[in-house]
This record gives C-alpha cells, sequence and structure tokens, in this order.
C-alpha cells in the first residue's frame, strides 16, 4: 500500500496532523497553530494602532487663540463679525476642555461642552464657517443634511451615520474621529409642529430630534461604518460622541415674529417702551426660548449653550466675497484662464452687476457661483481672445446672463 503524503505547513514547515485543522490554499497550507499565532499578532498590531493613535489624539492642542482663529476666518469670511468672535471663542474652549480631561486634572469642576447653533438665511456663511474652522485646526469635518434622517423603523438614514461620514473623513482612525467637527445643516427643518398638536406622529421632527440627543449627549454610540440604514446583522465601530463638537444652522424662517413676541411680552413686563431692540433685525436677540417655541425640544436646545446669528449680506459684502477672500471667486476664474494665457478682469461695474443679480436671487453668495458661471461659460469654451485679454465688463456680463431669473 502506497504511503500517504506527508503535509508540511508552509509556515512553519512542521509536520500537518492528519487531524489537524488546516487552511488550504491553491500554494499554501497553514497549520493551526500558525493560524492562531497570526490572528494573535494581528490582534496585538491593532491594539497598539488604537494606543498609539489614542495617544496622538491626547496629545492634540490647539495652538491658536480667539484671536487668530478670527485673524484666520477673516481671510476667508466675509462680514458676520460677531459670529466669528463667539464662534472662535467656543472653538477655543471646546478644545481646552478636551485638553483639560485628556491631562485627567484632579478637579471637582465640570466643564461643560460648546456646542454651537448658527441661525442666519441660506448662503450668509453658515456651513464656510465650519468647514474653514475644522479647515484651520485640521481635524475631521463632516457636513450632515438634517432633513434626510427619520427616526428608527421608518424609511431614511439613521442619525448615527452622521458619525460615519465623519469616521470616513478620519480615514477610520477613531480616537481622531472623537475629536472632529460635525456641522448639522438644516437643524430648522426637524423642528417638530408645534402649531399643529393634531400631529401625533411627527416621524421627521421630534423623533429625530431625540435620535439626534443621544449623539448631543456624549455617550458610546455603534456607527455602522458605510453609514445608511443600521441591520442587525451589521459590524459597528463604537465612537464616543463626548469631545465630538457640534454645529447646527438653519434658517429657522419666522423665528423673527416667535422672538418679536417674547420681547414685546417682556417689554409689556418692564413697563417700557424700548429696551435698545433693533427691530431691523430681531435675529440678533435669539434666546434658547425662541428655538424652543419654533419647535426644538428644551433638551435639543440644552445642548447648544452657544447661540449665535449670521447678518443676511448686502450688496457691499457680495461684493467683497466675489474679489477679498483668499480662494474669493473671481481670483480663481481669473487663474483658470491664467492657465491658459489669457488675463482676466472684471470691471467695476461687471462686479456691480453681479452683486446686484445675487439679490435679486435671493440665495446669498450662494448665487454668486452660478451666476458667474453663466457669465464665463462661452468664454471658457471658446479660449479665443483677441490680444490675451479678456475684460468682463456690466453689458457683457448682462448678456450672457440673461436668462438668469
Ligand atoms: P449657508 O449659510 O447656507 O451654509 P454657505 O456657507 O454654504 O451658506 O455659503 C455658500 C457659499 O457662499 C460659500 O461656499 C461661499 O463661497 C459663499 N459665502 C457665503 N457667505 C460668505 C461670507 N460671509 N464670506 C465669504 N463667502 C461667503
Amino acid at each position: 500500500m502506497a504511503k500517504k503524503e506527508e503535509r508540511i505547513c508552509s509556515f512553519c514547515g512542521d509536520e500537518i496532523k492528519p487531524s489537524a485543522v488546516l487552511l488550504n490554499g491553491l500554494y499554501a497550507e497553514i497549520c493551526e497553530e500558525c493560524i492562531m499565532q497570526a490572528n494573535r499578532i494581528l490582534n496585538e498590531l491593532k491594539a497598539e494602532k488604537t494606543k498609539r493613535q489614542r495617544l496622538e489624539a491626547d496629545n492634540f492642542k490647539l495652538e491658536k487663540k480667539p484671536k487668530e482663529i478670527k485673524t484666520y476666518l477673516d481671510q476667508y469670511v466675509i462680514g458676520q463679525e460677531e459670529t466669528k468672535k463667539v464662534l472662535s471663542v467656543a472653538v477655543y474652549n471646546h478644545y481646552k476642555r478636551i485638553d483639560y480631561y485628556a491631562k485627567k486634572q484632579k478637579s471637582d469642576v465640570e466643564i461643560d461642552k460648546s456646542n454651537i447653533i448658527l441661525l442666519g438665511e441660506t448662503g450668509t456663511g453658515k456651513t464656510l464657517l465650519a468647514s474653514t474652522i475644522a479647515k484651520m485646526i485640521d481635524v475631521p469635518f463632516c457636513i450632515a443634511d438634517a432633513t434626510v434622517f427619520t427616526q428608527a423603523g421608518y424609511v431614511g438614514e439613521d442619525v448615527e451615520s452622521i458619525l460615519s461620514r465623519l469616521l470616513q473623513n478620519a480615514d477610520y482612525n477613531v480616537p481622531k474621529a472623537e475629536r472632529g467637527i460635525v456641522f448639522i445643516d438644516e437643524i430648522d427643518k426637524i423642528a417638530r409642529a408645534v402649531d399643529n398638536p393634531s400631529i401625533t406622529r411627527d416621524v421627521s421632527g421630534e423623533g429625530v430630534q431625540q435620535a439626534l440627543l443621544k449623539l448631543l449627549e456624549g455617550s458610546i454610540v455603534n456607527v455602522p461604518p458605510e453609514g445608511g440604514r443600521k441591520h442587525p446583522e451589521q459590524k459597528f465601530i463604537q465612537i464616543n460622541t463626548r469631545n465630538i463638537l457640534f454645529i447646527a444652522g438653519g434658517a429657522f424662517d419666522g423665528i423673527e415674529k416667535k422672538i418679536a413676541t417674547r420681547l414685546n411680552t417682556n417689554i409689556i413686563g418692564f413697563k417700557k417702551q424700548d429696551m435698545g431692540i433693533d427691530k431691523g433685525n430681531f435675529l440678533k436677540h435669539v434666546a434658547h426660548q425662541d428655538l424652543k417655541n419654533f419647535g426644538l425640544i428644551p433638551e435639543i436646545c440644552g445642548r447648544f449653550p452657544v447661540i449665535t446669528h449670521l447678518n443676511p449680506l448686502d450688496k457691499d459684502d457680495l461684493k467683497e466675497i466675489l474679489l477679498k477672500p483668499k480662494n474669493a471667486l473671481l481670483k480663481q476664474y481669473t487663474k483658470l484662464f491664467e492657465m491658459d494665457n489669457i488675463k482676466l478682469d472684471f470691471d467695476k461695474t461687471a462686479v456691480d452687476y453681479i452683486a446686484n443679480k445675487a439679490i435679486e436671487l435671493k440665495l446669498g453668495a450662494r448665487g454668486l457661483r452660478s451666476i458667474i458661471e453663466h457669465i464665463m461659460t462661452d468664454a471658457m469654451f471658446e479660449l479665443n481672445v483677441v490680444g490675451g485679454k479678456l475684460t468682463i465688463t456690466e453689458n457683457y456680463a448682462r448678456e450672457k446672463s440673461l436668462e438668469i431669473v
């Protein structure tokens, strides 16, 4: 009878017992002992990597002071002076607080988190402010639109998927994600229907606010790494939200009325005619009470201790936005043309025209980009300019943007 062929482990070279479990590949057989050892080594390497990442995260320190943060923001964000100031202080305090807890200082003083809520019309710079800050301090950042979330059990995305995006942007480095910044856009759209008490099941409103609360409270959340809807067979990554800074933004259409009503009640209460109220801009006086009256649940309001507002942008602001920021729109187009050896200029009348058009569109600075794109498309297509110089005048701009209404 022929002798059975001896089987050798391709890793350790030992003989593999006939009864042993083995990994049988096309070119190799690996014995049970080697598999287990490889598993141990892998786990050790993973633990070491997490430890290293945690240490890096703990050593993270925001070097800039609030004034320096604001100076940085000034390079990118026009106007909104008060907001930039409030935001600089809140962000500075946030990272100081992380440092405080990382050093595990022996003190019975609990420092609360300074999540921020930004109120302002569309296109006034809410997202720009949040993303510019994240870029400056070099932390992972993500934008989540509150309107896509629904409470568990309904069609839509789970609130936890906000953190999936943050994790992806942190290259799945959990400790890094745990000190990132999340911008929740359109938070006003998940306000509960305060004026409609007959709605008993408010899928898109209160339920989502409750789910969001869990993230804001600073808890350990099971996050589906790929985002979307959670399902039972899925592997989760645990993220502690205690040190994540949440910045929420919303237009809060109609909140002025609620602010005015509250202020009016106060004035009557104090029997005063005027208490320095700016009637042209009620947003200036916004308080937590107004957010509650608008339909945010009190617990959510409590988790956003810092409230600030953005002013509507006027024509001069829009002109400045076109010309001044480090990456101003007109600078970007000039650069693009320069790469084709064309010297592009926008004369004053054209800049005036573009700003006026954006005001007409009521999209804040958000409208500027599409207006310029309309104006420049033909020139960018032809790239055929006499003398290598193209000056955009009001007439040229008007002619090319006739269809924008
Ligand atoms: P929103 O307030 O709706 O979040 P964004 O921050 O998304 O508005 O603004 C849209 C675009 O408009 C930005 O990418 C930026 O180019 C421009 N923009 C808006 N506000 C400002 C501002 N205050 N300064 C400079 N650019 C701005």
